[in-house]
């Protein structure tokens, strides 16, 4: 198999309200996706730059939809390398935990009918999570960045990026608000693919 090369195609400044970033779009030999950076400041310091990996939704990110926590999770992230001055917000094209989106909105009917994201996903003949964090990791070094502080809630993250070479020395947990829609979805996360989150107490749908 052709071994993953990514590229970086053009940079760009983007201002926002929060702060004035640069995006660089990447493209790598083995999809035809365009892979993103948005970083701030200067990252290429020896260590402990602020990241989030975060993987496109769609639905989350861009509709602002209930039934997860991704689009949250991405201006939180935003905000808090904004707050923290400097970092990098890396935004991988792979809808639905890897499946697309077809899929997810499939998967989603199928909770609509009472099974949970991860037997929903095993139901449409796919893993629960196909993620893969191996253009991430070649970002990270295409930007000189040495040593990471990951806002994650998912181990398994921070596994593969150390298995691909990438220095994570904290972990920044991302706490999501819980609502009624998204409260199964969130619970599962935890129950079934290992996420780090105390939701024990924070909601009562958090139980549902
Ligand atoms: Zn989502």
């Amino acid at each position: 198999m052709e071994t993953l090369k990514i590229k970086r195609k053009v940079s760009a400044r983007i201002p926002t309200d929060e702060a004035e970033f640069m995006l660089h779009l990447y493209h790598s030999n083995l999809d035809s996706k365009e892979h993103l950076a948005l970083v701030l400041g200067q990252v290429e310091s020896p260590s402990d730059v602020l990241v989030r990996v975060h993987s496109e939704c769609f639905t989350g990110d861009v509709l602002g939809s209930n039934r997860c926590d991704c689009g949250e999770q991405l201006l939180c992230a935003k905000q808090q390398i904004a707050d923290a001055g400097s970092g990098i917000l890396i935004y991988l094209r792979q809808e639905g935990r890897g499946i697309g989106l077809l899929d997810k909105l499939h998967a989603y009917n199928l909770q609509d009918r009472g099974y949970d994201t991860v037997d929903a996903n095993l139901l449409l003949g796919h893993q629960a999570d196909e993620r893969d964090y191996a253009v991430a990791a070649l970002i990270l070094k295409d930007l000189g960045v040495k040593s990471i502080r990951l806002l994650t809630n998912n181990p398994q993250k921070i596994d593969r990026l150390q298995e691909l070479g990438i220095c994570v020395v904290e972990r920044v947990p991302v706490e999501p608000t819980i609502n009624d829609e998204n409260a199964t979805y969130i619970t599962t996360k935890v129950e079934r693919m290992n996420h780090l989150l105390d939701i024990g107490i924070s909601s009562g749908a958090a139980g549902k």
